[in-house]
């Protein structure tokens, strides 16, 4: 059987699995992933053909611009997708991972962007954009 990750919100109403090895995780630090996630978003990008949701009724989506929409569990509030409607995949957030998810962080973005109350200190790749 092939690789598969699960994961699910912090309530467990919106459950998702994905098939591995998953892709290099990008770390946003824009304002929009900023408030959304509540710090800085960390997601990796799958296939929208291939991941699996379950749970969807408690699912919202909310479109802050008309670039990417994104999926947060109404009940506890957890992020945890960023879908933008013209693309092929849908970033999945990684702390939404259940267990190892055997990859790893491989750039920030929007850094120009960042809070100023941390530092980006650990070798990965920065964009300002
Ligand atoms: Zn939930």
């Amino acid at each position: 059987m092939s690789e598969v990750h699960h994961g699910s919100c912090l309530c467990g109403a919106v459950r998702f699995r994905a098939p591995g090895p998953l892709g290099p995780v990008t770390a946003c630090h824009c304002s929009l992933c900023r408030k959304h996630s509540g710090h800085f978003d960390a997601s990796c990008e799958v296939k929208k053909a291939e991941l699996i949701i379950e749970g969807a009724a408690a699912l919202r989506w909310y479109a802050a611009t008309a670039k990417a929409r994104r999926g947060f569990c109404a009940t506890c509030g957890a992020s945890l997708f960023f879908d933008p409607p013209h693309l092929d995949w849908i970033g999945v957030s990684m702390g939404a991972f259940d267990g190892p998810t055997g990859t790893a962080l491989a750039q920030h973005i929007f850094c120009a962007d960042k809070g100023d109350y941390y530092a980006i200190t650990d070798g990965v790749p920065q964009n300002a954009q």
